[in-house]
């Protein structure tokens, strides 16, 4: 089945599960989403957009900045070895099994997050960002931007309710530096985590900003290579474990590809030696990502034989 009709089909069949699913409510932006938006944009690595739906409507990226933020802490510390001292002797790479934003395990395990795709061990990369960067979210912006294509702007709204409904995340951060695990000032940390979930950006923009990975780190827009194919793989494989929590597993089984999910119901993925794939659908499964969304990646995979199994 060509691109084109396997979009088609699988908004058919994921659009009416979503009204089995919850448009997320801590803050006021994400609970008025209309929750019949829906939009899924397959870009190829030669630069074809098929897309069908609420593509260009921006949205918060929320949890799927985690793995731009993760990028950036990359490029700044440079080498594989040097990646290796500074962010995995402080943060785990395992699936957490989890909730996104689990007190319980970084208590049990001394302040140390089981990975970079959960609430606690993206706070450990913004703290490592403030360290490297003169303005962490301005170079995850511009990153955002360069493989988008577009210029992505901050949603300060968001950003400001991001950050009264912070508890828990405030917790953790403290948890950690009561661990010796977080070196800046909490609050600095959790102004960088809420400013880069209120990035915002279109379904489309986001698919063409995940074609690098699916182009072993070499973004085919500009010829740039973004990361060293060895430290692509290993952004894919942290996806593929834990980009969607305690549904990591059922992912894996049912989509195939590295998958990060946000709150605001977009999951992006990346088809590698294929495309850059995202799909926005706000309502929620019981783990945090979008339920019309994970039918949608389902269905598109399978017919289009994509998974990476
Ligand atoms: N802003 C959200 C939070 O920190 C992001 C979580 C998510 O998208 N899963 O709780």
């Amino acid at each position: 089945m060509n691109i084109s009709d396997a979009i088609i089909r699988a908004a058919d069949v994921a659009r009416p599960q979503a009204r089995r699913g919850r448009v997320a409510d801590y803050i006021p932006q994400l609970r008025a989403l209309d929750p019949e938006l829906f939009g899924l944009a397959v870009i190829e690595l030669d630069g074809s957009e098929h897309v069908v739906g609420d593509v260009d409507i921006a949205f918060p990226i929320q949890s799927m900045s985690k793995v731009f933020s993760l990028i950036v802490a990359m490029q700044k510390i440079g080498g594989e070895q040097d990646v290796h001292r500074q962010i995995w002797q402080r943060v785990g790479r395992e699936p957490s099994g989890d909730p996104f934003n689990s007190l319980v395990q970084l208590e049990h395990e001394c302040g140390i997050p089981r990975n970079p795709m959960i609430n606690a061990g993206a706070l450990v990369i913004d703290d490592l960002l403030i360290e490297h960067c003169a303005d962490p979210v301005l170079s995850i912006r511009q990153l955002v931007g360069e493989l988008a294509g577009d210029p992505i702007e901050i949603d300060f709204e968001v950003a400001a309710a991001e950050n009264d409904a912070s508890q828990r995340n405030r917790a953790m951060a403290s948890l950690m530096a009561a661990f010796g695990n977080l070196n800046n000032d909490v609050d600095k940390v959790l102004e960088v985590y809420n400013t880069q979930c209120s990035l915002m950006m279109s379904a489309r923009q986001i698919a063409r900003a995940m074609r690098f990975l699916a182009n072993d780190g070499t973004d085919p827009a500009s010829g740039r290579q973004v990361l060293p194919s060895s430290l692509a793989k290993r952004v894919m494989a942290l996806m593929l474990t834990c980009g969607t929590y305690d549904a990591a597993g059922e992912f894996a089984f049912s989509v195939g590809l590295p998958c990060k999910s946000g709150v605001a119901g977009g999951i992006m993925a990346a088809a590698p030696d294929h495309s850059g794939i995202c799909v926005w659908s706000p309502p929620l499964d019981s783990s945090g990502s979008s339920l019309a969304g994970r039918v949608a990646l389902h269905e598109l995979t399978d017919r289009l034989n994509l998974s990476i199994f």
